[in-house]
């Protein structure tokens, strides 16, 4: 446990200014993530430090397809969320605190000290992903882990929904070297249904992009949330204001959880992807069997060879298309 940062004093308890939830709280109460609550009137982090699940993935499952494709990087996650999606595919961690009346005494303590020496051994890229449930509401640890990392040279990426406070995002900027941000609707009503809004998560992406962080976003396509071809087309315009180089991932939804409509069709998820590619160079389809190589936005080569997490460089070299010489929108090796 350690004292939260981002909160206010109010006259009757504590005020939360990490996401904008801003839940204020009287003593002993837990903020609607529940990894925050207050303690002898000031707000501490319950999970400070708690690793909940660690392992070395490819970097093509966070999804980050133009940073550094194939690599595998070491991923870490706490417990707890900010938002309520009822079809959240890991509600096990997300959900720790409330539906699954978890006692977080019972998850492992790893300093940031010990998580950078995993990390510099885990045979892994120098890259670490905070990820699994929700990094924000994990904020101070990975604060410090990505201060301890950026150090020892290695890379910090974030998996995030992106529901956070500029002046908490500003604090992990200079230290953040690529961000997967689910965007998980263009329609309020669609966010309304998940306990969230639009309009921080809009602004998380563009401040991101524009302090020359690597994104990418991530839509998982849910019926009833995030299943409008307008909405497709508002979202992908939007991202194409910022850059049409900024890679989308359309992921396709299973039942799981609260929420039991069936999957998302495949016809639906390429129906999107053709809206999506009038806007943008890279619009990728998630959670199926098929194929996710990139091509070359000037002429049509391919580039990248993806097949499930098997990853093969075939017209790449030094970050340009090696027939036209055209730089591919990412980070790679020299
Ligand atoms: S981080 Fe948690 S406690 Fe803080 S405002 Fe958001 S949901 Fe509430």
């Amino acid at each position: 446990m350690k004292e939260a940062l981002f909160w206010s004093q109010e006259k009757e308890g504590v005020r939360c200014e990490l996401c904008p939830h801003h839940c204020f709280l009287r003593e002993g109460k837990v903020g609607l993530c529940g990894a925050r609550k207050v303690r002898d009137g000031r707000l501490v982090s319950l999970n400070y430090a708690r690793v909940a699940g660690m392992a070395v993935d490819p970097i093509e499952k966070k999804p980050l397809f133009h940073f550094y494709p194939g690599a595998r990087i070491f991923s870490v996650g706490t417990v707890g969320c900010n938002l309520r999606c009822p079809f959240c595919q890991n509600a096990g961690l997300s959900r720790f605190f409330d539906d699954y009346h978890g006692d977080i005494e019972e998850i492992d303590e790893i300093s940031v000290e010990s998580l950078v020496a995993l990390v510099e051994r885990s045979g892994g890229e120098k890259m670490v992903a905070y990820t699994y449930s929700e990094p924000v509401v994990w904020y101070e640890y990975v604060l410090e882990a990505m201060r301890a990392c950026r150090e020892k040279r290695i890379k910090n990426v974030v998996v995030t929904n992106g529901f956070i406070e500029s002046r908490p995002l500003e604090g992990w900027v200079p230290f953040l070297d690529a961000a997967n941000v689910d965007l998980k609707s263009f329609q309020q009503e669609g966010y309304k249904k998940l306990g969230g809004s639009l309009d921080p998560v809009k602004r998380t992406i563009q401040r991101l992009f524009e302090a020359g962080v690597h994104v990418e976003v991530t839509t998982l396509v849910v019926p009833g949330v995030s299943d409008s071809l307008e909405a497709m087309e508002a979202l992908s315009s939007w991202l194409s204001s910022l850059s049409p180089e900024i890679p989308l991932h359309l992921s396709r939804y299973f039942p799981h959880y609260h929420y039991h409509e069936p999957p998302t069709t495949l016809d639906l998820l390429h129906r999107m992807r053709e809206v999506a590619t009038k806007h943008l160079f890279h619009v990728y389809i998630g959670n199926v069997v098929e194929d996710a190589s990139t091509f070359c936005p000037g002429c049509g080569k391919i580039l990248i060879r993806r097949s499930g997490y098997l990853v093969e460089r075939v017209g790449l070299h030094g970050g340009k298309c090696s027939h036209c010489g055209r730089s591919l929108w990412g980070r790679y090796e020299d």
